[in-house]
């Protein structure tokens, strides 16, 4: 509660006569008690949801598909209706513009993706897209004057590797778009071209730290942490770093029948040592890291021959850089006395790694100000999910909203998050906007 509203609620509001009052009343502007359509939300869904329906009930709208092409040409004209400008980016993402009324202001951007994994389900990007879509049209309905331009951004093929916000910053580089979009297939050129975008001019398309006045994603939990508690908003703190190593651990692969148990390099105990030692340390540390052994391949791999070399893949997960580092030195201590003691030896190399993307506090403040003004309750928390908005916090400040997802279900077609959290956080969206878009310039970052 901020001062105003405080003395607001002190007073008792309107029942109190006096200029103090009736002056904190002229100051709530109207916007305050501008509320969402909740049900062209859940109609807009329903509908989106036939492209890529699958029979369970779920959705494959894997970016570039013909489902994909077909339900961005669907969005299209909604966003149009919606007041907004539409146009399709060199990277293929789908920007719909309403202009600013001060011209020194820079963009405030809002929005999410349609793309979704392969038998997904209907609520993952949908409900930030269409949620974002809505707040443009109340905007449009009510005839406001934004002050920021305000940008609906669609980010292109976000569930296979976040690619229309890293074409946004100006990070797809020409080898990549030269290589297949999947694991075989045509090239990501021609699928980003396939969908409006121009790849021949994305090597000079970017957007520089500082070009944006913040960007604002509303999505679903996709864990269970809201569902579980009742809380009926997560205000993002930021988005997990990643780290991950491929581990090898090589011993000698020797006859399981003649050898004694005591002259032994057995590749498969030593690995699983490292294994428990990774969770054992993982939950030792106070705080809210996660790290997690996920796939094993042990050589040769047959009954009788003790194992010679074992694969396998450690990855951790942190909103701080400095926990994961120290995670890090810690296992890599622990391995080593393991690998003397099993007679084996090891090597790890580090695989692409995410840094972790912080949520700007200001704009936490709003948003939770936001929940907290249209009676929802809030708490922070971490996105253990990667979302575009990790890519837009590197260019200007970052907010997500989350709502609950029933059950902590998600990428499946049991996904389920009821309307009424839809309505909410489409609310908390609209609200966020206006405060922010209300703010003076530099007050968020
Ligand atoms: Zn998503």
């Amino acid at each position: 509660m901020n001062r105003r509203d405080l003395l607001l609620a002190s007073l008792g509001a309107a029942a109190v006569p006096g200029p103090l009052a009736s002056a904190e009343w002229r100051m709530q502007p109207p916007w305050r008690s501008w509320r969402v359509d909740g049900d062209r939300v859940a109609r807009w869904l329903v509908e989106l949801s036939r492209f890529g329906t699958t029979p369970d009930g779920g959705v494959s709208r894997t970016g570039f598909s013909d489902a994909d092409v077909e339900a961005r040409a669907w969005i299209q004209p909604i966003m149009r209706e919606a007041g907004l400008e539409v146009a399709i980016d060199p990277a293929g993402n789908i920007l719909g513009k309403r202009p600013g009324s001060d011209p020194t202001l820079k963009p405030l951007l809002f929005g999410s993706h349609i793309d979704s994994v392969l038998n997904g389900g209907n609520y993952d990007g949908d409900v930030g897209t269409l949620g974002a879509i809505e707040v443009a049209r109340l905007l449009a309905e009510k005839g406001y004057r934004n002050r920021h331009p305000l940008w609906v951004t669609l980010w292109c093929d976000e569930e296979r590797g976040l690619t229309g916000s890293r074409g946004f910053l100006g990070q797809v580089a020409a080898d990549e778009l030269a290589r297949p979009a999947g694991a075989a297939g045509p090239s990501l050129a021609d699928q980003i071209r396939k969908i409006g975008g121009d790849p021949a001019a994305m090597a000079g398309y970017r957007h520089e730290p500082g070009s944006i006045a913040g960007y604002l994603e509303l999505h679903i939990e996709q864990g269970g942490v809201l569902d579980q508690t009742g809380v009926a908003v997560g205000v993002v703190e930021g988005i997990v770093g990643i780290r991950s190593w491929e581990v090898t651990v090589t011993g000698f692969a020797n006859h399981a029948g003649t050898t004694p148990m005591d002259q032994r390099k057995n590749a498969l105990l030593a690995a699983s040592e490292v294994i428990l030692a990774v969770d054992r340390l993982v939950k030792a540390m106070p705080g809210r890291q996660v790290g997690t052994v996920g796939r094993l391949q042990v050589r040769p791999g047959a009954q009788n021959v003790i194992p010679g070399e074992v694969e396998f893949s450690i990855e951790i997960r942190d909103l701080s850089t400095d926990t994961l580092d120290r995670l890090w030195a810690e296992i890599r201590g622990a391995v080593e006395p393991i690998m003397a003691r099993q007679g084996t030896s090891w090597a790890a190399r580090e695989r692409a790694s995410n840094l972790p993307a912080i949520a700007a506090e200001p704009v936490r403040g709003v948003i939770d100000r936001a929940a907290r003004g249209l009676g929802l309750s809030t708490r922070s928390m971490p996105s253990g999910a990667g979302h575009d908005a990790q890519n837009l916090a590197r260019i200007g400040p970052m907010g997500m909203i989350f709502i609950p997802s029933v059950g902590g279900i998600s990428h499946s077609p049991r996904e389920y998050t009821r309307p009424e959290d839809v309505t909410n956080g489409v609310n908390v969206l609209l609200q966020t906007v206006l405060q922010l878009d209300q703010a003076a310039e530099g007050a968020v970052r």
